[in-house]
C-alpha cells in the first residue's frame, strides 16, 4: 500500500545521503519535499506539518553521530518519527481472563463483518473461547454472513431477531453464557452506508446495555481521509478504544493509516491484509515504518555500526588504504556479526563487489594472523615485503607464501575498488569509511 510514498521518501533520503555533513538549508529542503510526499500520499495536513517540524527540529544542528553520514542520520530520524506517528509501541485490545465483550462498529463495506470473523479466528488460535453475536437487527443478510464466517472458524454465533431491543439482546446473551462458557464475546453491530443519527442512537443504546470492554472501529484504508472523519463521529457517539484498518493490501495511498493515530488519538490494533480469514495482523508501527522506507535492513546496519563504532574504519584516501587499515576494518567488521549477513545489508554492495568475492569468518581470522605477523613498516607499505619476508610471514601465521601473495593482491584490488566506489557515489556517498 505505501509503495508510492515509500519510493518518494526513499528518493528524497537517497539524495540527502550524498552529504556527510548536512547544513540547515539541506535539511529544510529535504523536509519540504518530505512534507509534499506525505500530502500526496493523503496524509492529514496537520499530521504532515507536525511530522516535518519534529524531524527538522531534531536534524538541524545535530552533530552527525559517530560514523553515520548526515543522510543516514536523517533516515533514522524520519524512521523514528514514522513509528511515533503510527503509534509507537504495538498496542492490542485489553483482554481479561473472562468477561470480555468487544463491540465492532463501522460503516457498511468497511470490512466489519469480515474483521469480526478474523478476530474470532485469531483469538481462537490463542486458546480463547469466542462467541460471535450478529447484532444487526435490520439486515438478516448481515447476520447470515457472520454465521457463515463463524462456521468457517468453528465458533458459535448468537443471532439477534429482527427488531430485537438491546434489553432483549442482553437477556439472551446472559442466558446463552449460562449454558456455554465463553471468555470473549465479539459483537458485530449494524452498519450503514453513511453515518446517520438513527444508527448512532441504536449503537449507543446497545453499547449501554452490553457494556463492552472494547469498542473497535473498522475503517477502510481505501477511503482515505474520509475514514478519519468517520472515526471522529463514531468516537463522539460511542467512544472508541481502538481501530482496525482494513484493505491494507490494496493500493490506497496510505495517508489514512498514517494519520489515523494522530487524528483520532486511538491506537491501531490490527490491519486487514487480505480477504481471507487469516488476513488480519496485529499492527506493528516499527515494521510498517521500516517497510515504508524500504530501510529495515539498513537500519539494522546503522544500529550495528553504532555499536561497533566504525570511526576506526575511517580512511583518508583510498590510495592511503594500507594493510593496517585493512586489519582494523576486518576486526571492526567481525564485531558487527557474520560478514555474509552484513554485506547483504548494504544496498548496492552485492553489485559493487567483484564476482565470487567472498570472505568468511575463518578467512578473516587467517588474514588477521597474516597481517599480525608483519612489521608495522610492512603493513604501512606492503611493497617492501620481499620473497624472504613472505616466507617468514607465512611461517609465522601458519599459512603459505601463496596465501600471502593472495592477500597482497586482494589488498591491491580493494584499494582499486574503493577508488571506484568513491567515484560512483561522489564525496562521502558510501559513508565515511569509504572516503
Ligand atoms: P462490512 O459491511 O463492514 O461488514 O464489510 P464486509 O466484512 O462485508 O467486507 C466488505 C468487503 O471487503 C468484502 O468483500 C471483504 O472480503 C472485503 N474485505 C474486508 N477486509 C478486507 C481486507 O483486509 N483486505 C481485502 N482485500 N478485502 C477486505
Amino acid at each position: 500500500m505505501f509503495e508510492a510514498l515509500g519510493n518518494k521518501l526513499q528518493d528524497i533520503l537517497d539524495r540527502v545521503g550524498r552529504e556527510s555533513k548536512l547544513t540547515e538549508k539541506q535539511v529544510k529542503e529535504a523536509m519540504r519535499e518530505i512534507r509534499m510526499a506525505l500530502l500526496e500520499a493523503d496524509v492529514n495536513f496537520t499530521v504532515a506539518k507536525d511530522f516535518v517540524a519534529r524531524v527538522t527540529e531534531k536534524a538541524v544542528g545535530q552533530e552527525v553521530q559517530g560514523s553515520l553520514t548526515g543522510g543516514q542520520t536523517v533516515v533514522k530520524l524520519v524512521h523514528d518519527e514514522l513509528i511515533q506517528t503510527l503509534g509507537g509501541e504495538t498496542q492490542q485490545p485489553t483482554l481479561k481472563n473472562e468477561g470480555n465483550v468487544w463491540f465492532m462498529v463501522g460503516l457498511q463495506g468497511a470490512g466489519k463483518t469480515t474483521s469480526t470473523g478474523k478476530l474470532a479466528a485469531f483469538y481462537k488460535g490463542k486458546g480463547r473461547r469466542v462467541l460471535l453475536v450478529a447484532a444487526d437487527t435490520q439486515r438478516p443478510a448481515a447476520r447470515d454472513q457472520l454465521e457463515v464466517l463463524a462456521n468457517q472458524v468453528g465458533v458459535p454465533v448468537l443471532k439477534v431477531a429482527d427488531g430485537e431491543t438491546p434489553q432483549e439482546t442482553r437477556r439472551r446473551l446472559d442466558e446463552y453464557l449460562k449454558t456455554d462458557f465463553r471468555d470473549l464475546v465479539i459483537v458485530d453491530t449494524a452498519g450503514r452506508l453513511q453515518i446517520d443519527e438513527a444508527l448512532m442512537d441504536q449503537l449507543a443504546n446497545l453499547q449501554t446495555e452490553l457494556a463492552p470492554t472494547e469498542t473497535l472501529l473498522v475503517v477502510d484504508a481505501m477511503t482515505g481521509q474520509e475514514a478519519l472523519n468517520v472515526a471522529r463521529v463514531f468516537d463522539e457517539r460511542v467512544h472508541l478504544s481502538g481501530l482496525i484498518i482494513t484493505k491494507m493490501d490494496g493500493d490506497a495511498r496510505g495517508g489514512a493509516a498514517l494519520s489515523a493515530r494522530s487524528v483520532t488519538g486511538r491506537p491501531i490494533y490490527f490491519a486487514g491484509v487480505s480477504e481471507k480469514i487469516s488476513g488480519l495482523e496485529p499492527f506493528y508501527p516499527d515494521r510498517v515504518a521500516g517497510r515504508i522506507l524500504g530501510m529495515g535492513d539498513v537500519l539494522g546496519l546503522i544500529e550495528r555500526a553504532q555499536q561497533a563504532d566504525l570511526k576506526a574504519m575511517e580512511v583518508k584516501k583510498p590510495g592511503d588504504f594500507d594493510l593496517e587499515d585493512l586489519l582494523l576494518q576486518l576486526r571492526q567488521i567481525r564485531k558487527m556479526g557474520p560478514l555474509g549477513d552484513l554485506l547483504k545489508l548494504i544496498p548496492g554492495m552485492s553489485r559493487a563487489l567483484p564476482e565470487g568475492f567472498n570472505v568468511d569468518e575463518k578467512q578473516i581470522q587467517r588474514i588477521d594472523a597474516m597481517i599480525s605477523s608483519m612489521t608495522v613498516k610492512e603493513r604501512r607499505n606492503p611493497k617492501i615485503i620481499d620473497g624472504r619476508r613472505r616466507k617468514r610471514i607465512a611461517a609465522g601465521s601458519g599459512s603459505t607464501v601463496q596465501d600471502i601473495n593472495r592477500l597482497l593482491k586482494m589488498h591491491e584490488q580493494m584499494k582499486e575498488m574503493m577508488k571506484v566506489l568513491q567515484r560512483m557515489s561522489g564525496p562521502g556517498g558510501m559513508g565515511k569509511g569509504m572516503k
